[in-house]
């Protein structure tokens, strides 16, 4: 068997998902009225207490999209130094809003509210004012680290007093909720937008979704169409995102616990490093005394697949398709390296 941790993108859609995908009725969605669709979207307005949704085809997408509706070309946005929309979206902001990027210390998968504040630049004949203020919850490069309501709060707080909107690439939002014993909802409560992934821990085979007011959502609608991301029936993936809302949430503290028991196993391996507290939701990463391509292939050959995220770091991510076996496979992957 092959234990796939690579990412919890590789999940494959569940028997209740691909019947929902046949049995969903369908429209145009470009012109508007693909009833799954509506649905969904109103499901995830009503979910995490937002006025309004829209389904984009990936977390990518989404997070370029809030940045182009959120800024004008020559603002500037302040992401954290280790964020995904710094690391892993191409330049986008650069690219597609034509925005200029400062960057936030992120340590332990927060940002202080006192640094962030220093970069707040206020638009004057010189400089370039700041526009948006991005936080990534779960934060993904340091391990899937939660940011906690109450601070969540506190920089929403910091940059609306200063004029600036704030978005959140929550890809793994509901990880970050589950880990914190917090509803969504109340984790965005202070926010202007957000993204959530349905193709990570959530299964669903294509997707992720947009939250925020009814006119943000507009400008994003719009923002879509432009980058090509308007499907028409696109009711299809969207029947397996509802199924998801209902069934898939839940289950995530059983990838919070493997991840857990995941780190504590390979901690126990000697050449191999893991900060066993660090692991709050479902990504783990392992330091590696070897370059982490060697490790990577050397886990291939025991059917364990991982990811070289950076030169001496490997991750790991648990999700609905790796079961308690497929942990003790991994850990056993491992202690037989050495
Ligand atoms: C995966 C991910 C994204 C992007 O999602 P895609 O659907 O792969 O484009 C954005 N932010 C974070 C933190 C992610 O982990």
């Amino acid at each position: 068997m092959v234990v796939d941790l690579r990412s919890d993108t590789v999940t494959r859609p569940t028997e209740q998902m691909l019947q929902a995908m046949v049995a969903a009725e369908l429209g145009d969605n470009v012109l508007g009225d693909d009833p799954t669709v509506q649905r969904l979207e109103r499901m995830v307005a009503e979910l995490l207490g937002k006025e309004a949704a829209l389904f984009v085809p990936s977390g990518t997408m989404g997070n370029e999209i809030a940045i182009m509706a959120h800024t004008r070309p020559g603002d500037a946005i302040l992401l954290d130094d280790q964020c995904h929309i710094l690391h892993y979206e191409l330049g986008g902001p650069a690219a597609l809003a034509g925005v200029l990027t400062h960057t936030t210390p992120c340590v332990n998968g927060r940002i202080e509210a006192a640094d962030m504040a220093q970069r707040i630049y206020k638009a004057d004949d010189h400089t370039a004012g700041t526009a948006l203020l991005c936080i990534e919850n779960s934060h993904m490069r340091t391990g899937g680290i939660p940011v906690p309501t109450e601070h969540m709060r506190i920089l929403a707080e910091t940059a609306h007093a200063r004029g600036v909107k704030v978005h959140v690439d929550g890809a793994r939002l509901f990880n970050a909720a589950t880990a914190l014993g917090v509803s969504a909802r109340e984790l965005v409560a202070d926010v202007d937008s957000v993204m959530f992934c349905l193709s990570k821990g959530l299964a669903c085979p294509v997707g992720s979704m947009l939250a925020g007011t009814t006119e943000f959502i507009r400008s994003a609608h719009r923002i879509r169409k432009l980058l090509g991301g308007g499907m028409r029936q696109v009711g299809i993936l969207a029947a397996a995102g509802i199924v998801a809302l209902d069934s898939m949430i839940t289950r995530l503290a059983d990838d919070h616990r493997r991840a857990s028991e995941l780190a504590r196993g390979i901690a126990r391996a000697p050449g191999f490093m893991v900060n066993t507290d660090a692991v709050c939701t479902n990504i783990v990463f392992v330091t590696t005394e070897k370059p982490a391509t060697e490790t990577e292939r050397e886990l291939t050959d025991r059917n364990v697949l991982a990811l070289a995220l950076d030169s001496h770091r490997l991750r790991l991510v648990t999700h609905k398709d790796v079961n308690d076996s497929g942990v003790e496979q991994a850990i056993a992957a491992f202690h037989s390296i050495g």
